[in-house]
């Protein structure tokens, strides 16, 4: 990567910023263009503008992203986005003849009842989580592409999939966030509004991995330095929680002290989603940010968003 040109893609979202902050301690000349410059969904768009900038080390850190609720009911757009934008990316960076290639996939690849930790040769060997099915099918052809086209043209193209990421830039609306921005938001307006009770959706019961985001930017520019291998890699912690537990865990760092209503009427998803992180810790890479101390973080930034949100 040194002194090469980097494309972020989807520089604007809470990982590709996250690329943007750790890369500026790197030698590397960084491009990143707008959503009005490329639409990533516009074939013709991304072909002219990587022809042009010709990126020697792309990040696929673009996509259509949500919680459970957005992934199912928003079921059309996160599949069809989400090829696009792979398909669109991926080939371009082949035939604008870029060095190395990233793609971001995502835990919810995985079957819905693989073994836990979930190891990548797990990948489809059984049905998905029916909520996200859509996305991680689009995810999934990403992989594959990366994979093939490894293996036809020798492309130097690696894939990695993160556990669920959370931290600054993250995305709080009510309904479609993932669960952690969620929930900072929920515990923060019932603290401020003085309710008693607040409402998780779910059970409870069901297990997550939580992944700082900028760890996650800091695993992936080692990755990008020192994997090479048509099989994608695991982007994790090693241990996870409850719902039930980070919901208690949030509601302490925001400091509310009213009730926890769980709410079983909204779904659970998967029952686990551990990564097993062996091969990435055989290459020298282990998260560093304390689940309570990335929340805690992860909540500063909130409130510093609300801040500018009024200004
Ligand atoms: P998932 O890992 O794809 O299921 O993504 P999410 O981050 O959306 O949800 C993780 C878990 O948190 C699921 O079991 C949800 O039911 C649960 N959960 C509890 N409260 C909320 C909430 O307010 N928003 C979201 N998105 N999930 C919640």
């Amino acid at each position: 990567m040194n002194g090469k040109s980097v494309y972020v893609a989807g520089h604007r979202g809470m990982v590709g910023a996250a690329l943007v902050r750790r890369l500026a301690q790197e030698n590397v000349r960084l491009l990143t263009a707008k959503r009005t410059e490329i639409d990533l969904i516009n074939q013709a768009q991304v072909s002219d503008w990587f022809a042009r900038m010709r990126p020697q080390v792309v990040f696929v850190a673009a996509a259509k992203v949500g919680g459970i609720s957005a992934n199912d009911k928003l079921r059309a757009e996160f599949i069809y986005e989400n090829i696009a934008i792979a398909a669109n990316v991926i080939h371009a960076a082949h035939t604008s003849g870029a060095e190395k290639l990233m793609f971001l996939g995502s835990s919810c690849i995985y079957p819905k009842f693989a073994p836990q930790p979930l190891r990548e040769d797990s990948i489809l060997t059984g049905l998905l989580e029916p909520t996200n099915e859509p996305y991680a099918i689009a995810k999934i052809a990403g992989i594959k592409m990366a994979e093939a086209y490894r293996r036809q043209y020798g492309s130097d193209f690696i894939s990695v999939m993160p556990s669920n990421l959370y931290g600054p830039g993250d995305n709080y609306h009510p309904e479609y966030s993932h669960v952690a921005a969620a929930l900072i938001r929920r515990f923060h307006e019932a603290k401020v509004a003085g309710s008693k009770s607040v409402v998780v959706w779910g059970s409870g019961s069901p297990r997550r991995e939580f992944l700082f985001v900028d760890d996650m930017a800091d695993a992936c520019i080692h990755l990008m330095k020192n994997y090479s291998d048509e099989r994608p890699i695991n982007i994790g912690t090693g241990s996870d929680i409850t719902i039930a537990e980070l919901a208690r865990m949030i509601a302490g760092i925001v400091d509310y002290r009213g009730d926890i209503v769980f709410d079983p009427t909204r779904p659970d998803g998967t029952p686990r989603k551990l990564l097993d992180v062996s091969r990435l810790s055989a290459l020298g890479w282990q998260a560093k940010t304390p689940l309570e101390a990335g929340m805690r973080r992860a909540y500063e930034a909130y409130l510093t968003t609300q801040a500018s949100a009024i200004d």
